[in-house]
């Protein structure tokens, strides 16, 4: 049965999908920053550099960028994972949100270099919130 706290550090994320047994979730925040590139590319990028196309095809050029830009975002935390998890730690759930994503630790980091960008060693979370625009 989850516990109280548990059921707690679900609230404001919606999990999408699990990738070798790591969750991958997107936080309310990750919206924010969603709307705001789809709406630059498709107002802005994509009207400029393809002119005289119609709104169905920026808004959906856009569409398809944006959420290519996220599965990066995805790979990127993949990425730091698999070498967390080749250096003994467990990495329950990456999360999404405005700045980025986040890699969860299960445990303290005991080598610094599986902490993502030499992020100080940390209990319960190390968050890689290097910005990817
Ligand atoms: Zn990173």
């Amino acid at each position: 049965m989850p516990s109280y706290a548990n059921a707690r550090k679900d609230v404001g994320k919606i999990n999408l999908f699990r990738v070798g047994g790591i969750r991958i979730s997107i936080d309310f925040s990750w919206f924010v920053i969603f709307v705001l590139i789809l709406w630059s590319l498709s107002v802005g990028y994509f009207p400029r550099e393809f002119p005289a196309q119609n709104a169905y095809s920026y808004w959906g050029a856009g569409i398809v960028a944006t959420l290519l830009f996220f599965l990066s975002v995805i790979f990127h935390e993949l990425a730091h994972s698999l070498i967390a998890i080749r250096s003994g730690l467990q990495i329950p759930e990456i999360t999404l949100f405005i700045f980025g994503g986040i890699s969860k630790l299960s445990e303290d980091a005991k080598d610094a270099a599986a902490a993502p960008h030499g992020a100080a060693k940390r209990r319960g979370s190390v968050e890689d919130t290097s910005p990817t625009l």
